[in-house]
């Protein structure tokens, strides 16, 4: 198996609200990324260690976008860690599905016209996803994670860590309220990209849980 432990490696006290993770950055010379790990608890030898495996998203991680749903999937790891005590948040520079900040504006603009959000990166070139998880894999290894419970809904990830030499226990879907505006995107996940993801009612600002009372 080809996975090569990353060469430069450097880490620090990352203190939050939720807990005073450990942050560490892995750089590989023969890549132009650089991954993070946010850590929390001994993971070292450890099984079924609780991972999230996130690819970055600038818009809905730092701004809190409601176009996806990946604010809410970062901020529900974290507390999940937080509140476990240990784990492991890998969050990979591959942002918008791997296509990239430029692209994945372009891809909205196409959205906004009616494309969904597989149809759009087509219409760019792109494949519908061009994420690649090997980099998580490795700094899994590196860390050295034996097995792990896995925060997703999308089977790709656990195929790709099974492949790379990490076994997945047991794997713990995270669900974002459904609204308005990331309704039709979490429908083509669901449908064009084989995520677990159930059907919801759309949550309104009068009625955030999207539960029908
Ligand atoms: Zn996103």
């Amino acid at each position: 198996m080809d996975i090569e432990p990353f060469q430069h490696v450097t880490c620090a006290r990352l203190p939050t609200p939720e807990a005073e993770f450990r942050l560490c950055l892995f750089r590989d010379p023969k890549e132009d990324k650089e991954h993070l790990a946010i850590i929390l608890g001994q993971v070292d030898g450890a099984e079924g260690v609780l991972v999230r495996v996130h690819s970055e998203c600038f818009t809905g991680d730092v701004l809190g976008s409601l176009r996806c749903d990946c604010g809410d999937q970062l901020h529900q790891a974290i507390d999940r860690v937080a509140a476990e005590g240990a784990g492991v948040i890998v969050y990979l520079r591959q942002e918008g599905r791997g296509i990239g900040l430029h692209d994945k504006l372009r891809a909205y603009n196409l959205q906004d016209q009616g494309l969904d959000t597989v149809d759009a990166n087509l219409a760019l070139g792109h494949q519908a996803d061009e994420r690649d998880y090997t980099a998580a894999a490795r700094i899994l290894i590196q860390l050295g994670v034996r097995s792990v419970r896995l925060l997703t809904n999308n089977p790709e990830k656990l195929d790709a860590l099974h492949t790379h030499g990490i076994p997945v226990v047991e794997r713990m879907p995270l669900h974002a309220p459904t609204t308005p505006e990331n309704a039709g995107y979490l429908r083509t996940k669901r449908l064009r990209m084989n995520h677990w993801l159930p059907l919801q009612p759309v949550a309104s600002l009068d009625n955030p849980s999207g539960v029908k009372s």
